[in-house]
């Protein structure tokens, strides 16, 4: 298969032949349909972050399921997945334990310990991955998984009340889409930018002023 390969750290991108994974116990084989670029992807090839090299990158990924383990009961060829940073993680240390699976010291992350979305396959464990529902695009779907997930959190932590308004800073790919999740759970709806001609769009999408 073709996939976008980092080589070295710090070295440009590389579309070229790979083999093809295979999926092995509580893994799904993806067709990947869209791959949604982060500036995060800039952070790993710089090493920025930590990670191994050579490396294909995407932690945006969406496409069709094409073949499952065998051990494999949720998820069936056919379905439409993406999946998040996550793949793993250990589930006992004291982070698991927490519920902050972010923090495991044995996670394997989406486009980091395991291959991301940049290629025409990828493995998802099983486990790590949600349904796309029909009516939404795959090119939709994609950023969601990081972008979307970023700012709903935030959204969720800021915990908000009826009575008050949402602020969000800066419209870009993930303040869009705060916008948007603000404005749909109900919030009078801030939208603060230094770009006047994004005011037209974001008022299109939701935000009051
Ligand atoms: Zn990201
Ligand atoms: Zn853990």
């Amino acid at each position: 298969m073709q996939a976008a390969v980092v080589t070295a750290v710090n070295s440009s991108w590389q579309v070229k032949e790979v083999p093809q994974p295979q999926p092995g116990p509580n893994q799904v084989l993806v067709k990947m349909h869209a791959s949604g670029i982060c500036y995060t992807d800039v952070h790993q090839t710089l090493g920025h972050l930590p990670g191994p090299f050579p490396r294909i990158l995407g932690h945006e990924p969406v496409g069709e399921i094409v073949a499952v383990a065998p051990d494999v009961t949720t998820r069936k060829v056919g379905d439409r997945v993406g999946t998040a940073w996550i793949q793993s993680t250990c589930g006992r240390c004291e982070w698991c334990q927490r519920g902050r699976r972010m923090f495991c010291p044995y996670l394997k992350g989406t486009g980091i310990e395991a291959q991301g979305g940049h290629a025409e396959y990828m493995l998802m464990n099983a486990d790590a991955t949600y349904l796309i529902p029909g009516k939404v695009s795959y090119e939709q779907a994609a950023p969601i998984f990081c972008a979307g997930y970023t700012v709903y959190s935030g959204l969720r932590r800021a915990d908000p009340q009826p009575h008050e308004r949402v602020a969000v800073l800066g419209i870009g790919g993930l303040g869009h889409l705060a916008v948007q999740y603000a404005k749909a759970a109900g919030f009078e709806t801030i939208a603060v930018s230094h770009s006047p001609d994004k005011d037209k769009m974001i008022r299109d999408l939701g935000a009051d002023e």
